[in-house]
């Protein structure tokens, strides 16, 4: 039975970014367990849309740290073959007059204090920038040039990649069933392929953290919800991969829409989607009437997706918390356990810095940031990180 100094539990986006973070922090005996394959989980339904316009200023910093990563992502590696598949699109927001406008503008000005490069558009400008779009009822429009989409999956294998360089070990197909703990302390994990002792789990389970709170006793408050992905085709009206990625406040969905494949839309709601009782990913249905109400609400915005039809669609499976923000550090009470779950839709875009900051905290280092803010204790204490949009992937 082997010994590691570190065992991540998971090789999501996150799972794969806190192993390849150990091994440049000089971990040198890490494994990492996960009953799938590398990215098989909710990464890969991901949209991957990259943005650091957020509500919550902790989050907008974790963000745009993230960018860094992704914006120099083969020579951050050291891997001239490692690709994010970044499309530098931009990202745009507008709100009409309304309950959203009010959010948005303090938003982007505390986007703007906290130094991140930002436009304000007027409709003409916008469209410009979008021209299959309509902007008559926009009464505030921020463009955000830094920023656009890239491929979560490949991000994923790119740093298990690029751990499995640094001698990190990856088991795929291999499920942990319990904690090994012994007086409050961490001693290993018992799984399906045997056991294996340590001193230090990361947790980055995702949906299926509510197993951890199982083996540890501790509450774990997270809900999986289904959410639907379209990619519409319209001829007349190209989503180009020079066009940005725009968020539209306006919309009862809070619909974000972006390029897919250089010429459809890939579109989605940023609501609260359908709870489902169990983890799981499997793909579920995506009702006729569904498509045609959120086809409705995009041809508002882009008048000649009126006549586009479907070309695609999945569904995907986002952890959500009570506050739709993530939980990121130790867990108290049991010494040793390092949890990073609760992405709540929008953990792509900071997974590079949330995996350095949850390998920092396993290693006992400084974190680049404060994990205060994120603890599992804001449950309980009430000081919780609602957005200014209140509950939904824009946080
Ligand atoms: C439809 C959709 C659209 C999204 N769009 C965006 C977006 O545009 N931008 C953005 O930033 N984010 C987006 N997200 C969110 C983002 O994709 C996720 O936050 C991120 O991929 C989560 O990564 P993860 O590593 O936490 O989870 P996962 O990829 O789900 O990985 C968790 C892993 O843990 C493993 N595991 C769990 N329990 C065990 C166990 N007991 N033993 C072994 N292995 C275990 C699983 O097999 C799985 O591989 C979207 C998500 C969805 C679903």
């Amino acid at each position: 039975m082997k010994t590691y100094d570190v065992i991540v539990i998971g090789a999501g986006v996150v799972g794969s970014s806190v192993a390849y973070q150990l091994a440049r922090l000089g971990a040198k005996n890490v494994l990492v367990l996960d009953r799938g394959t590398i990215g098989a989980g909710t990464t890969s339904q991901s949209s991957g849309i990259l943005r650091t316009h957020y509500s919550v200023k902790e989050n907008v910093e974790l963000a745009r740290k993230s960018w860094n990563v992704f914006n120099n992502f083969s020579a951050y590696l050291e891997d001239e073959e490692a690709s994010c598949g970044l499309v530098k699109s931009g990202y745009m927001i507008c709100a009409p007059e309304g309950d959203k406008l009010e959010p948005l503008r303090a938003s982007l000005a505390q986007q703007k204090a906290q130094g991140i490069p930002l436009e304000f558009l007027d409709a003409k400008q916008a469209s410009e920038l979008l021209p299959i779009a309509q902007f008559a009822d926009a009464a505030l429009i921020g463009y955000e040039p830094e920023a656009g989409f890239a491929d979560a999956y490949l991000v994923a294998t790119s740093f298990a990649r690029a751990a499995r360089k640094g001698g990190v070990t990856i088991r795929e197909n291999a499920q942990v069933n319990k904690l090994i703990i012994e007086n409050g302390k961490i001693a290993g994990v018992s799984t399906s392929i045997g056991d294996f002792f340590t001193s230090t789990v990361v947790s980055t389970q995702n949906i299926w953290t509510p197993e951890l709170a199982g083996w540890t006793g501790h509450s774990l408050p997270v809900m999986p919800e289904r959410h639907a992905v379209l990619a519409l085709e319209c001829e007349a009206a190209k989503y180009t991969f020079s066009m940005p990625v725009f968020k539209d406040l306006a919309s009862p969905g809070m619909l974000y829409c972006r390029s897919y494949g250089g010429n459809q839309m890939l579109v989605s709601e940023g609501i609260a989607g359908e709870k489902l009782n169990a983890a799981e990913v499997e793909q579920g249905d995506i009702p006729m009437d569904y498509i045609i109400e959120v086809g409705g609400q995009v041809a508002e915005r882009f008048p000649e997706y009126e006549t586009a039809g479907i070309a695609s669609s999945w569904t995907g499976v986002y952890d959500v918390t009570p506050d739709w923000n993530p939980v990121l550090g130790k867990l108290p009470g049991i010494e040793g356990l390092v949890v990073g779950y609760g992405f709540s839709g929008h953990g792509f875009k900071l997974s590079p810095t949330v995996g350095r900051v949850l390998a920092q905290e396993a290693l006992g280092l400084p974190t680049d940031v404060s994990l205060r803010p994120y603890s599992i204790e804001r449950f309980s204490t009430g000081e919780l990180l609602v957005g200014k949009y209140g509950s939904g992937a824009v946080s």
